[in-house]
């Protein structure tokens, strides 16, 4: 069969609509750039990164990632079933198990790639997931890949959780959700969830992102509400924030740790964890296990920080300053900007429409000169 061809002034230009959609965002203050930041700290104030323990720069965290380099090369060079595992990974896998108190840990690429391996390889269309509508993006695209039914329910709402998994046709169940939320700071009551999860017979997937590191002592807020040991609770965390690399690892029992390393496509299909970013979290492991007080330090600062805002202490080291409209937050944080302050932007789609924020991170290496220097500049840029 010979196809004659089309008559392509049928259809628009498949990249016509690209314009269109830059001045709908431009217009509704949406438009994002690309700013390189400077290689030091230097004379920039970082209150917008997610270093929040000052790892990403301690000279044995350095040291750790430049050995690893030296010893096991550049990249992982494959995936990690096939030359990507080093002992590296076998022993940071270790160590994270160990601060966060469960029998395995399997490491991946990225926080994002471990939501998304846990959750697809743990669930099917046999399973509801019943999903807080707080929860990260990844979380989201996790239930999303999983195709499983989804159930979203408000964000902390029990009773809501509580009918899905009662009424549900499915078998299987997994409630999954963000420990600590990653635009607002606020805490779950995990106990309760887990109470809840146990009750109706699921599977619960907590993501201890801002959690480790800052709760806990620094073992995260899983293991201080101790469930980290309990079968049917899956922790994921990523490694990019409190432990200052990169990378993502999920936690929990063998069996599950078993079933990921055998279907989650985003640990077999992927390149194994850069041995630098390994060596560099390994390191961050110990310095956390060793001084457990950072956590509180970091919390600390996030606390001083809100009071100079004049808004809540949240759970974690997050402060948001809700502003409403986006174009209003975009400029406020360039007025910090330009006064040099960093702090971080959160706009639609990151958050819904109508509560465009600041969201401020408070780092435990922060010094009082620091917040002196951040008080003055907030009160100057803020409308009177
Ligand atoms: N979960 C949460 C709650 C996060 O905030 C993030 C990072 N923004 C991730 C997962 C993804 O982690 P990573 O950046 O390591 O991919």
């Amino acid at each position: 069969m010979s196809l004659t061809a089309p008559d392509r002034s049928r259809w628009p230009d498949p990249l016509a609509w690209l314009a269109a959609a830059a001045a709908d965002r431009a217009a509704a203050g949406l438009h994002r750039t690309l700013r390189p930041r400077s290689p030091e700290r230097g004379g920039q104030l970082d209150l917008a990164s997610n270093d929040y323990l000052g790892l990403a720069r301690d000279d044995r965290v350095l040291a750790a990632a430049a050995a690893a380099l030296a010893r096991w090369g550049a990249g992982a060079t494959g995936s990690r079933l096939v030359t990507g595992t080093t002992e590296l990974h076998a022993e940071l896998e270790q160590a994270l198990a160990g601060l966060v108190g469960t029998p395995a840990a399997l490491v991946f690429s990225s926080g994002y790639l471990a939501n998304l391996g846990a959750v697809t390889a743990l669930s099917g269309p046999d399973c509801l997931i019943v999903s807080d509508a707080g929860n990260h993006a990844s979380l989201v695209d996790a239930c999303r890949l999983s195709r499983s039914p989804v159930t979203v329910v408000e964000h902390g709402d029990l009773d809501a959780a509580a009918r899905a998994l009662a009424q549900r046709s499915q078998p299987r169940a997994m409630v999954v959700l963000d420990a600590v939320n990653s635009a607002a700071g606020d805490l779950l009551p995990l106990a309760d969830w887990h109470a809840l999860a146990a009750r109706f017979a699921a599977l619960l997937v907590i993501d201890d992102a801002h959690g480790l590191g800052v709760r806990g002592a620094g073992r995260g807020s899983v293991a201080e509400a101790g469930l980290a040991a309990e079968p049917d609770v899956i922790t994921t965390i990523t490694l990019s924030k409190a432990l200052g690399s990169q990378g993502g690892a999920v936690l929990g029992s063998r069996a599950v740790i078993g079933q990921l390393i055998d279907r989650a496509r985003s640990f077999l299909f992927d390149t194994g964890l850069n041995p630098a970013a390994a060596g560099a979290a390994l390191a961050a492991v110990r310095i956390i296990e060793s001084e457990p007080g950072l956590a509180g330090r970091a919390r600390a600062r996030a606390g001083q920080l809100a009071r100079i805002c004049g808004v809540p202490a949240t759970d974690g080291a997050v402060v948001p300053v809700l502003i409403g409209e986006a174009a209003a937050a975009f400029e406020r944080s360039v007025a910090l900007r330009e006064r040099g302050i960093e702090v971080g932007c959160f706009r639609p789609p990151s958050v819904p429409a109508g509560t465009a924020r600041l969201r401020l991170t408070a780092r435990a290496d922060l010094t009082d000169a620091d917040l002196e220097r951040f008080c003055q500049t907030w009160q100057a840029v803020s409308p009177s």
